[in-house]
């Protein structure tokens, strides 16, 4: 498939309450809050999605805010995303350890496997999180949380796989999402989606005696990447389709359209369109401030709001 997919497009993950994982995304690591929604599948939980001053795709972190309603914690192993990776200024790294000690988040110092230093913390409710230091990530930060630009993070940098066969999903990606290998190394493989650049990066991370990961409270959900179109898109579903697989109509998620199909390890992938983006129903100076619900779910509107938590951002 040829330039059918740009970059990554989203994180999404199950978390717990719904204000530390604001305090935490947009207080500590600097994100905007591009859009307040709920989750379409189940409007009684918010839908937070975080990222750069528009939520560029490649930029974006999305989270579904659990807590309290019976869904148990998450089993961490093979088959799930392991850690979601940042990027920031490799300069920065030491404000970023300062950072983390002035909110109390424990943390360790890790370069990556691929040469780049990194510093390793979970999130409030448990997730893997990682900031690598890069200089090559060109694209602006969003300084509205007050972090200066030669220290704020510039968006999603990669996301890590940990599977049980590696080549397996390397061989999807590399057939259907523009993807190539773009290093290795023992235990570890780069590979590039449609380059190499921050945000384009997924890691494959050979998993040896892990079990299979469980859903839930503190685990990544899905990946996204970005499809140019619905045209790139509906290639791509037919691509899925012609290798036997299982794939999800497309799904109008409001900010861009999507599929989902599971990779050969079980790990939840999803395509998701560029358009329309987070200004298709609030302006851009203001996204992210008003609760924002599908239309089909308007007329609920008053329920849903006294059914989700009040959160404070
Ligand atoms: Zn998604």
């Amino acid at each position: 498939m040829d330039g059918n997919i740009r970059s990554l497009h989203h994180v999404t993950a199950t978390v717990n309450e719904a204000q530390p994982d604001l305090d935490f995304y947009v207080g500590l690591l600097g994100q905007r809050l591009v859009k307040k929604t709920v989750n379409f599948d189940n409007p009684g939980v918010y839908h937070f999605y975080y990222g750069d001053e528009r939520g560029t795709p490649g930029t974006i972190m999305t989270t579904f805010p659990y807590a309290g309603k019976n869904v148990r914690q998450g089993v961490k192993g093979s088959g799930q995303i392991t850690v979601t990776s940042f990027s920031a200024p490799v300069a920065s790294l030491p404000f970023w350890r300062q950072c983390l000690s002035a909110h109390g988040v424990a943390f360790i110092d890790e370069g990556t496997a691929f040469g780049e230093g990194a510093i390793s913390f979970d999130d409030p409710s448990g997730l893997g999180i990682r900031i690598v230091g890069t200089d090559a990530d060109a694209r602006a930060p969003w300084t509205g949380a007050g972090i200066p630009a030669d220290k704020a993070i510039r968006g999603i940098h990669s996301v890590s796989l940990l599977v049980r066969d590696p080549a397996k999903t390397a061989g999807l990606v590399g057939a259907l999402l523009d993807g190539a290998v773009i290093n290795e190394t023992a235990g570890a493989t780069r590979l590039g989606i449609n380059g190499h650049a921050p945000g384009q990066l997924v890691e494959l991370l050979q998993a040896t005696d892990e079990a299979l990961g469980i859903n839930g409270l503190g685990t990544v959900h899905h990946v996204a990447f970005a499809a140019a179109d619905d045209t790139a898109q509906l290639a791509i579903r037919n691509e899925v389709i012609a290798r036997g697989m299982h794939v999800t109509p497309v799904l109008d998620r409001q900010y861009f359209h999507s599929i989902y199909f599971r990779e050969p390890n079980g790990v939840l992938f999803e395509v998701a369109t560029l358009p329309p983006g987070f200004t298709v129903d609030e302006p851009l100076g203001s996204l992210g401030r008003a609760l924002k619900l599908p239309p089909a779910e308007e007329a609920r509107r008053a329920q849903i709001e006294a059914i989700l938590p009040a959160v404070n951002y």
